[in-house]
């Protein structure tokens, strides 16, 4: 099988994961990788869960369809601007989950450092403005947030994640669900504090190390 085959076959695994978990309704949710000077992404407007390997599209690193039918996602731009700022990046998830939206509609921050592992593996969970879905606005509002981050929540919208492959950007979406479960629930028994200032230290330190940015 082709590097290419694979890798939409990849995106296939991914998507009906994505779909299987809840974190895609109807048509929602986009998923690319990067392959070079080209970006395999899914293609606009069908069912996720449904989308079999011959329906990916190939673009070009400005958008330009270079095979397959239909029409590239509408969030494209956000996927290419993170490839444009983050060349380390080969894959990128976007997806609609309910509980980490939820966060965003009750203004609930999940930057707020509260659990280890996501101090360790993802730095923190920032909320991008509102932008209206599937314009140049939603690139715009990510734009800051990219450069640092590898998860990213999209105001009532729901979020974003960036990987090494399309699996690592897959990982990263589910610990922002779980991330966003366990805080709503923790906050219907009382209050959540965060972690004192010196754990978050040591957990960002080690967080260098496992990113293999520090020693
Ligand atoms: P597409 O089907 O165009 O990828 O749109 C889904 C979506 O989530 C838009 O934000
Ligand atoms: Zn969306």
């Amino acid at each position: 099988m082709s590097i290419q085959q694979q890798l939409k076959e990849d995106i296939v695994r991914v998507c009906r994961m994505l779909h299987r978990k809840n974190y895609l309704a109807a048509t929602d949710g986009n998923v690319s990788v990067r392959l070079g000077d080209r970006v395999l992404t899914t293609p606009s407007g069908i069912n996720k869960g449904l989308m079999e390997a011959y329906q990916v599209i190939t673009v070009d690193l400005t958008g330009r369809v270079l095979a397959g039918e239909g029409t590239p996602t509408s969030e494209i731009r956000m996927h290419l601007l993170a490839y444009e700022l983050r060349p380390e990046v080969s894959a990128v998830v976007h997806a609609h989950l309910p509980y980490a939206t939820a966060c965003t509609l009750a203004g609930i921050d999940l930057l707020e450092p509260i659990l280890p592992e996501v101090v360790i593996t993802l730095g923190g969970i920032p909320t991008a403005p509102y932008a209206t879905p599937g314009t140049e606005e939603v690139p715009e509002a990510i734009r800051d947030f990219l450069r640092e981050y590898d998860a990213i929540l999209l105001s009532r919208h729901g979020a974003m994640t960036l990987g090494q492959d399309v699996t690592d950007a897959y990982n990263k979406m589910e610990k922002l669900e779980h991330t966003a479960r366990v805080v709503l629930a923790g906050r219907l028994q009382g209050p959540v504090t965060p972690l004192p200032p010196a754990e978050v230290e040591k957990l960002r330190h080690l967080g260098e190390k496992y990113r293999g940015g520090g020693s």
